[in-house]
């Protein structure tokens, strides 16, 4: 078992003036990133040291805010907008490709204290999903916008528009042809705008050999808590590998793959969306805290133990209380995750036989 500990007590506490608020609570964020058929043989020893050094550095720049006094939702977003830039995580830039080679993006943020909400899904040209998502959230009348009218109004509130090829990245390309290839599926043209096919000689940076598990995970999600007592919760995603376009999964829907109020939790879901769709997931594990008074952990594991075990799904979430109890549960080999709360040490964890 290999675990990362980074301390914070040397973290600089600068507050700036306008985000410092009265701090009733110590900050905690957990992060994930995607669950699946994640094995040590299959990562091997670069893989997994790749994406322990990602998890810190995406959970980091969370505490980073949290430290500052910034806002669990501005911690949500600053963390996913660093795992949507790095192509090891299903988000953004290395996000899977659906059946025609298309990259197509989903992402969900919620306000625990104000029960707001923004979702996007279906997005293939705002650089990042997450803060496209905020933007609904803030600056629209809407909770969820879809497609090319979300893409468009990303543009007009002035969020970064990219090609498609932007999110493109060679191991989870490689991962689709031969996902398709296995499945008597026609394979589409490389992505215009990608760059050239690298030659046998020309190693791809990092691959991670997913036949294991087509789902292909790296999902992203991100739950926190600041110094006021308040919890938000963010997702984001490129869905499955080899979908249908126009297949949207869990990961933008309120209440499936994200949740977050303060009068009961925070949560955000990886896995195999419809599943997570169908039980309403994020919400479900809420109302077992907030109506039957159940501890985070044990309504995490009962949701994903029992209820989606019964209906053969698979898959995992992260979870926090206003109080700063914090949950990890999942049953898949593994899930890319990590969690800190202010003045302790950072656990970075993948498989499931770590804490
Ligand atoms: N839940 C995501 C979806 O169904 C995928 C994942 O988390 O791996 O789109």
């Amino acid at each position: 078992m290999r675990r990362f500990w980074l301390t914070v007590a040397t973290m600089a506490v600068c507050a700036a003036a306008g985000a410092q608020q009265t701090a009733t609570h110590k900050w905690t964020i957990v992060v994930h990133g995607g669950a699946g058929v994640i094995q040590r043989v299959a990562l091997g020893p670069e893989g997994d040291k790749a994406y322990r050094k990602s998890l810190e550095e995406a959970t980091m720049a969370g505490a980073k805010v949290l430290d500052a006094g910034g806002t669990a939702l501005d911690a949500v977003e600053a963390t996913l907008k660093v795992m949507e830039d790095d192509p090891l995580f299903n988000a953004a830039r290395g996000a899977v490709f659906s059946a025609e080679g298309h990259n197509e993006l989903d992402a969900s943020i919620m306000d625990g204290a104000s029960l707001k909400a923004g979702a996007v899904a279906g997005v293939m040209h705002t650089h990042y999903p997450i803060s496209l998502a905020r933007a609904v959230m803030d600056k629209s009348p809407y909770v969820m916008m879809i497609s090319t009218g979300a893409d468009n109004f990303g543009a007009k509130v002035g969020l970064q528009q990219v090609d498609n090829s932007f999110f493109f990245s060679e191991s989870r390309w490689q991962a689709l042809v031969k996902q398709l290839k296995q499945e008597g599926r026609p394979v589409p043209p490389r992505p215009a705008g990608a760059p050239p096919e690298p030659g046998k000689t020309v190693p791809v940076a990092f691959y991670y050999d997913e036949a294991a598990d087509p789902r292909s995970h790296g999902t992203t999600g991100v739950v926190a808590l600041d110094r006021s007592g308040n919890i938000a919760a963010g997702t984001s995603t490129g869905g499955m590998q080899g979908k249908m376009p126009g297949r949207v999964g869990d990961s933008p829907i309120i209440g499936a793959g994200t949740y977050a109020s303060n009068q009961s939790c925070a949560v955000s879901a990886t896995g195999s969306g419809e599943y997570f769709i169908r039980l309403g997931v994020a919400r479900e594990i809420c109302n077992l805290v907030r109506f039957k008074g159940m501890k985070i952990q044990d309504a995490a594991d009962e949701v994903i133990h029992h209820e989606l075990e019964a209906l053969h799904g698979d898959g995992g979430v992260i979870a926090l209380t206003p109080d700063g109890q914090t949950a990890f549960s999942f049953n898949t080999p593994g899930m890319f995750r990590a969690r800190l709360t202010e003045g302790g040490k950072i656990t970075v964890g993948i498989y499931n036989d770590e804490q």
